[in-house]
């Protein structure tokens, strides 16, 4: 018995319940272990008919005496049942649930959870849980509640849950077999000096304890032991990586002599600015990783518009200067354009952009001297494209591409299946889109090069070097001179019309740009129809309130180009007012745009609303953001207010982790790259303690005898991969 059986194994499932289970990334019963619930009912208290008491919420057990059916005059259908137990008799009152009469009949045992209630001198039992055959899984014990996705029910996953954990378990105490992923007695993942000097229950308990707990304090315990681990893998996953990390070669070396140093010199020199002091000493940072052999895998975090598109470009450009090319990946194709620019602009080069394929190939074809040449490659530009729909063999595209030294492009960069010849470097922006499975992929071509993944997600240190400990961390922790803080206002309903009076005189009268961010209708990467739904309407009201004025609409759901267009048209300033859903993309940068405006903005966390209002104030002009709420109760007037005062990136999102946890700040949750289960990362002491553990561990056992630990971080890390 191991628990990677698949759950197509589970006994009386149906097919449609094992595919939801699998949509939901759960395929195998260990998987199913570790959807924990996010709660628990307490229905263990267990009482004798003639001692119920009005108000409680408990279990009764006792046989089914009489079923009637009953429709209220106001057409409720009421499905009443008399149980009685041998101390009284009770009623249960179950209301337009029809079925119920096929499932429930006479002199069955039936065991009940529910709050007792008093009609008259009658009590009746209104239930909340019941389970044929007396008390198991669902009643008479502390339940838990499972997060209700994709169709399945709580009460579902409890009954699954349960089957693996009694059979499973157990009979695996009775086999000999191998086993894997093990969670029998006796078989521990960690060394058992580390789980009792941590003060750990052992896990098989853990688990059992945190979907079955006897007590609160046990299912307490459960969680201790089971975010132990979780944290404990991680980290250890991480020294791993960069401990193998360590021991690989670049493919091509830089080297930096006076004749680059002057090179590259003379670039900075030629900037339109003044390079901040912040940008000079990270690049000082990875100029000095980019020489060493071991190749970089540096992280760069820097608020939106603190500038870190140029540090990179410097980065490329030393490729460049050492006969390199670099790839330069963006989650999606409006920012690998607006890089191609703003990379094309830095380098004062013409844009050899947006070609067809046969105009690629005259590329190739004209000596174009020594400069340095940059493409852009989009997915959808069906103008180019690696794979079709030319009948023409790929490796002459390779030879095409082998021209270039900066490509830029989105992911398709690498799941597109070509080959660049010399890449010396690689830099993914934003990189939450971006993956396991994608670092991977570039090493699967049969390079190995410098790696640098940019963020502008305001992540807490703690967190960043928790998560990406096996990356080296640098910060851009300070804005371009000139740069004035964003006013932000909160809004009230009272004030808005006057809010749209001011918006319209500051376009007459200065030309300003404006967005308009439509409310988060769903928390979801992927645009939903509901969002767009809302969004369209919203557009269609604001025409009415700006009617004097140009309005266009930016959506998710827009093919690419539709998309260009729009933000090109905006950019051109032939629109005043771009409304967008709030999957406007993060790193737009439209300088002249000097108010935002976002509606629904009590449904953001802070960091989102960060990021949001970093689409202004992108010039010396003094830029404003307005908040809109629905809701103005005195929690969110907190946080908005909060908003209002602070601008600085970092202590917005340890704010974010203070009032909802690190599941919600921006981006995390939607894109899953925390991908924890239960370990909270606002917990800082179990992140020093875990961090202990890892050490002590590291310094005084061998991985290579802990083949249970280990193969749980390959699930882990696959389980990463799947995901992206
Ligand atoms: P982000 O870090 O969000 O990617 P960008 O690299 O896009 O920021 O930079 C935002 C804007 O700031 C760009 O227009 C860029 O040219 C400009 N910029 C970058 N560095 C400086 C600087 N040191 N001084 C003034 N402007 C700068
Ligand atoms: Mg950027």
């Amino acid at each position: 018995m191991n628990l990677n059986i698949l759950i197509d194994n589970l006994p009386k499932t149906s097919f449609i319940t094992i595919r939801k289970f699998k949509s939901l990334n759960i395929n195998t019963y260990f998987d199913l272990l570790n959807y924990f619930p996010f709660r628990y009912e307490n229905y263990s208290l267990i009482s004798p008919i003639n001692k119920l008491q009005p108000g409680e919420t408990t279990t009764v057990i006792g046989t089914i005496s009489d079923v009637k059916y009953q429709v209220t005059r106001t057409g409720l259908r009421i499905q009443v049942f008399k149980l009685e137990d041998g101390t009284g008799e009770v009623e249960l009152g179950f209301y337009n649930q029809p079925y119920i009469l096929r499932l429930i009949k006479k002199d069955m045992t039936l065991s009940v959870s529910g709050t007792v209630e008093k009609y008259g001198k009658k009590l009746v039992i209104k239930p909340k849980e019941y389970e044929i055959g007396g008390k198991k899984i669902h009643t008479g014990r502390i339940v838990p509640i499972y997060s209700e996705k994709r169709g399945l029910s709580s009460k579902t996953i409890r009954e699954k849950i349960f089957y693996v954990l009694q059979n499973v378990m157990v009979r695996q105490a009775h086999h000999d077999t191998f086993v894997t992923l093990s969670l029998t007695k006796g078989d521990e993942i960690l060394p058992n000096e580390i789980i009792s000097f941590n003060n750990l229950i052992d896990e098989q308990k853990a688990y059992q304890q945190i979907h079955f707990p006897d007590s609160k304090e046990a299912a307490q315990k459960a969680k201790d032991r089971l975010a132990f681990d979780e944290l404990f893998m991680i980290q250890l996953s991480s020294y791993l990586v960069k401990n193998e990390w360590k021991k690989e070669k670049v493919g091509y070396k830089f080297t930096i002599g006076n004749r680059h140093a002057n090179s590259l010199q003379q670039f900075i020199n030629n900037l339109p600015f003044k390079l901040t002091y912040a940008q000079k000493r990270v690049w000082n940072e990875i100029r000095s990783d980019l020489l060493k052999t071991v190749p970089m895998n540096r992280f760069l975090q820097g608020e939106v518009g603190s500038g870190k598109t140029v540090v990179a470009a410097l980065a490329c450009y030393l490729a460049y200067l050492n006969g390199f090319q670099s790839l330069l990946m963006a989650p999606t194709e409006i920012l690998a354009q607006q890089h191609f620019k703003t990379i094309t602009d830095l380098f004062k080069i013409p844009r050899l952009a947006e070609f067809t394929l046969s105009e690629i190939e005259g590329l190739a074809r004209d000596d174009r001297g020594g400069n340095l040449k940059i493409a852009l490659i989009t997915g959808s530009q069906k103008k180019f494209n690696f794979q079709s729909p030319s009948s023409k063999p790929v490796f002459n595209h390779q030879q095409l591409f082998s021209n270039f030294d900066i490509v830029i492009g989105t992911h398709s960069l690498i799941s597109k299946k070509f080959k660049m010849d010399k890449v010396g470097l690689v830099i993914v922006d934003e990189q939450h889109r971006f993956g396991v499975s994608q670092r991977a992929a570039l090493k699967e071509k049969g390079f190995n090069p410098h790696l640098l993944t940019m963020t502008a997600t305001p992540i807490p240190r703690t967190v960043a070097l928790t998560l990406y400990g096996e990356l080296d961390i640098s910060v851009i922790d300070e804005m371009p001179v000139g740069r004035l803080p964003v006013k932000t206002y909160f809004v009230n309903k009272a004030k808005r019309s006057s809010c749209y009076q001011w918006i319209k005189s500051q376009i007459s009268n200065f030309q300003s740009q404006i967005f308009i961010v439509c409310p988060l209708i769903e928390e979801s990467e992927i645009e939903t129809m509901k969002s767009l739904k809302a969004a369209k309407k919203e557009f269609i009201n604001l025409k009415n309130i700006f009617s004097d004025f140009k309005l266009g609409l930016l959506h998710g759901k827009m093919k690419a180009k539709e998309k260009e267009e729009i933000m090109t048209a905006f950019k051109n300033k032939h629109l005043d007012i771009l409304v967008t859903t709030p999957v406007v993309e993060v790193g737009v940068d439209i300088p002249n745009a000097t108010i935002m405006l976002i509606e629904g903005s009590e449904r953001f966390g802070l960091a989102q609303l960060h990021q949001l209002r970093g689409r202004v104030g992108r010039s010396d002009k003094q830029s404003y953001c307005f908040l809109f709420s629905e809701k103005e109760d005195l929690g969110i007037l907190k946080k908005l207010d909060f908003f209002t005062k602070t601008n600085d990136g970092n202590k917005l999102a340890e704010e974010d982790l203070k009032i909802r946890g690190p599941g919600d700040i921006y981006g995390i949750k939607q894109h899953g790259y925390l991908g924890l289960k239960i370990a909270s990362l606002s917990d800082y002491k179990l992140i020093e303690k875990t961090k202990k553990a890892v050490e002590y561990f590291i310094s005084h056992y061998k991985v290579e005898n802990y083949p249970i630990l280990l193969e749980r971080i390959d699930k882990e890390r696959s389980g990463k991969i799947a995901k992206d």
